[in-house]
């Protein structure tokens, strides 16, 4: 995610915080000062918003070790102002396990608020007098900030936890596009009357309808994806990839490769070795960044990367898709497994014309 970098690695996921975090850190900073407590109540409130996303941060892991459980990995959780978004190598497709998954965020808040009720002594912070906004009563607030993280999260709308609950419960019952299509078009009723809701009343707080717009947004990629997803089904990476491209030679400097990329419209070039073999792939914005740094004389070898992801030809579409959006390059070598040599380039915007060609030719209804 753009705008975000990186806190650390927690078992091969990455933990990273997005830049507008720190905008609700410095809005809940000074509202701690405003009543008349100053510093201390600042740092109060710091403290408070750090310990909630701690726990925000432990849901996001109950989600991705529950996904590990179904050998899916999670390459990063990128901590946002609205809470956590763990990014999944692909969705679990059978119910049984989307169920599980989605339900294991929400079961850690649960594990939390037990743990704190069990050792301030049952019921105290469920007493009716309380009030979130006071002031003091940590732990008290913590409880019931994870119960409420609870029953937001299972509100039945995608992204929440809840949306996929729902589908997971329908994809019982009827397929797995009608189930995403139910749950989507439920999200984005409940957003839409949600956000009327507090618009027409006037009870609205910005957060939550900054929420409501982004549930609505969501509901709607989840049910284009899974479309997509129909679209490219049966179809290999050798169908999507570019086979007209060129390559560079180890020998060559920045202002070679300059030159073919004026002289065209490829991107990203794989570098290969005398006997064909791929030594690495040198993107549009490295080689740009290299020629401001190195001029154009330098030797392009050296600043070519190693690309750690190869597809083979045969390789899924999907999971060769799915590969793609979680490398960090922008293009990916195709590679033919029995010869060893590059035969194409895999990147989003060959797959996106591959999409819109398969969308115009599709059977009228
Ligand atoms: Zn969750």
């Amino acid at each position: 995610m753009k705008w975000s970098f990186k806190l650390g690695t927690v078992a091969g996921t990455e933990v990273r915080i997005h830049l507008t975090f720190f905008i609700l850190l410095a809005f809940v900073a000074l509202q701690g000062t405003s009543d008349n407590r100053g510093i201390a109540g600042a740092v109060d409130a710091l403290l408070f918003v750090s310990a909630a996303f701690v726990c925000v941060l432990l849901h996001e892991f109950g989600h991705v070790s529950a996904a590990r459980g179904y050998g899916i990995r999670t390459p990063d959780i990128t901590l946002l102002p609205i809470g956590g978004v763990a990014r999944l190598e692909r969705m679990p497709e059978k119910p049984a396990q989307e169920l599980v998954v989605a339900l294991c965020g929400p079961l850690v808040n649960v594990a939390i608020a037990a743990a704190i009720s069990t050792c301030l002594g049952l019921g105290m912070a469920l007493n009716p007098d309380f009030h979130f906004e006071q002031s003091g009563r940590f732990w008290e607030k913590l409880m019931v900030w994870n119960l409420l993280m609870v029953a937001f999260n299972l509100i039945p709308a995608f992204p929440m936890d809840g949306g996929r609950v729902l589908r997971a419960l329908l994809g019982f019952v009827v397929d797995y596009e009608k189930a995403t299509r139910w749950a989507a078009n439920l999200g984005q009723g409940i957003a839409t009357v949600a956000g009327l809701w507090m618009l027409l009343t006037g009870h609205f707080s910005p957060v939550l309808l900054l929420i409501a717009f982004f549930v609505f947004m969501a509901a709607g990629q989840e049910a284009t994806a899974l479309s997509q997803r129909q679209i490219i089904q049966g179809l290999q990476a050798r169908d999507a990839m570019i086979t007209d491209f060129h390559s560079v030679s180890e020998q060559a400097t920045l202002r070679d490769v300059v030159d073919i990329l004026l002289s065209g419209s490829q991107h990203d070039f794989p570098m290969v070795d005398a006997h064909g073999s791929l030594v690495g792939m040198l993107s549009r914005q490295r080689l740009i960044s290299a020629l401001s740094e190195h001029g154009p004389e330098h030797p392009a070898r050296l600043v070519t990367e190693s690309c750690e992801t190869h597809i083979p030809a045969m390789m899924d579409l999907s999971r060769a898709l799915a590969a793609l959006d979680a490398a960090a390059c922008p293009a990916l070598p195709v590679m033919d497994t029995t010869t060893g040599r590059i035969v194409g380039l895999l990147t989003s915007e060959n797959i996106g014309e591959l999409l819109m060609v398969r969308i115009a030719l599709r059977p009228r209804r």
